[in-house]
């Protein structure tokens, strides 16, 4: 082996993910994370006055069909089963998500059965026989105008801040659509959250012999390209933000947190979406519910505000838009031409992953990079 030294740039898990693949392979690795403390925005810690285990960027639940990735994360943590269930209010009512059978009933105001409601829901949908272009066609192909307009297109434009017809049809594949009853929002066999917290999960994964780990660490492009001549560099940080944004800036949206301490019985649910316009945030997480083995009086909400992120706001998603953007398409032609770096994790690769996704894709780069590197010998 030639290669011995490999910098990442950002301790969140796609970071943590590589670093401990890395390091197990005999390569020794540097962390380097511009916060104070890892995790990223898997971050979680206890409320010092509830004792209430809080997700500090908004609610994260573990959830994949990857036997390699759900094998990979359980190293590092004991997951405890966890089946989220979501709840949306519209229209002064409650109902179920994600849309099912229950959703279907209460909407049309009538018992039906799930075949009756897939003739039901054939009435109302459109017939355009070409692939939806974007969410709102998605949307339309899927349930119709008025279910879509009920449940989707006012969350959808508080949360992107655009109109549906603007953003990519594969936002609204994220969620099934059901004739039947179940109502877990996730369909994937496993599910769980690490029992001490995703704080204690990626420190575990960082905790070892060949990773230092540098806190309060930032590495600008240029340390990052000095770096990365000394070996290789994974990059976690924005795509653009390796680039000195020289071409534009990306677009992401940020989320602002409200945060309060309330009887535990407030809402009866982890999470309460918010679908109509008028409400002005997009969904409540109810942190003790994240956590239902554990007994609380108290729990911690937060009410979640989605707005464009600025240049120095914590950005959370990457906003992609249906008709592609020149500017992104840039940016990613010259990263495949970096070859002493490699960019991955929602930022780095500016897609909406979920963290079973984010796990399976810095494996897939780890691979990669290993196999290619006796060309940096
Ligand atoms: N969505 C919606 N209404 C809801 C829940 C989701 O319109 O009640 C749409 C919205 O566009 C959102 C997308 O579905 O961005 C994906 O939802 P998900 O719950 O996966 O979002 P996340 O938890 O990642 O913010």
């Amino acid at each position: 082996m030639i290669l011995t030294s490999v910098s990442v740039v950002g301790a969140g898990l796609a970071g943590a993910t590589a670093a401990r693949l890395l390091a197990e392979r005999g390569i020794s690795v540097t962390v380097f994370e511009a916060r104070e403390y890892v995790a990223g925005n898997c971050r979680d810690a206890r409320c010092p006055q509830t004792g209430v285990r809080v997700h500090l960027y908004g609610p994260h639940i573990f959830h994949t069909a990857n036997e390699a990735v759900w094998q990979f994360v359980n190293r590092f943590a004991r997951f405890i089963p966890y089946h989220h269930r979501v709840f949306t209010t519209a229209r002064g009512q409650v109902w179920s998500l994600p849309v099912n059978l229950l959703t279907l009933s209460q909407f049309r105001g009538q018992a039906m059965s799930p075949a009756e409601a897939r003739d039901w829901l054939a009435t109302l949908v459109s017939d355009d026989p070409e692939p939806a272009q974007n969410l709102e066609a998605r949307g339309l192909q899927l349930m119709g105008h008025e279910l879509f307009d009920t449940f989707f297109r006012g969350y959808t434009e508080k949360q992107w801040g655009r109109p549906a017809s603007s953003l990519p049809a594969a936002i609204l594949n994220r969620l099934p659509f059901r004739f039947d009853f179940s109502d877990g929002y996730f369909s994937h066999p496993y599910q769980g959250m690490p029992a001490d917290g995703y704080t204690q999960f990626i420190k575990t994964m960082l905790d070892h012999p060949h990773i230092t780990v540098e806190t309060g660490t930032t590495v600008t492009p240029e340390q990052g390209r000095q770096l990365s001549m000394h070996g290789h560099l994974f990059w976690t940080g924005p795509l653009d933000a390796w680039f000195s944004h020289d071409a534009g800036r990306l677009r992401y949206r940020t989320l602002d947190f409200t945060s309060e301490v309330v009887s535990a019985d407030f809402q009866g649910c982890a999470v309460m979406n918010y679908a109509d316009a008028a409400v002005p945030w997009t969904r409540i997480t109810d942190h003790a519910r994240l956590s239902p083995w554990e007994q609380h009086e108290e729990t911690v909400i937060y009410r979640e505000f989605s707005r464009e992120a600025g240049p120095d706001d914590e950005p959370y998603y990457p906003v992609r838009m249906c008709d592609g953007e020149a500017i992104l398409a840039q940016y990613e032609a010259r990263a495949r031409c970096e070859k002493r770096v490699t960019f991955i994790g929602r930022l780095g690769t500016c897609r909406y992953l979920d963290m079973d996704a984010t796990v399976a894709q810095a494996m897939d780069a780890v691979q990669d990079f290993l196999s290619l590197r006796g060309q940096y010998s």
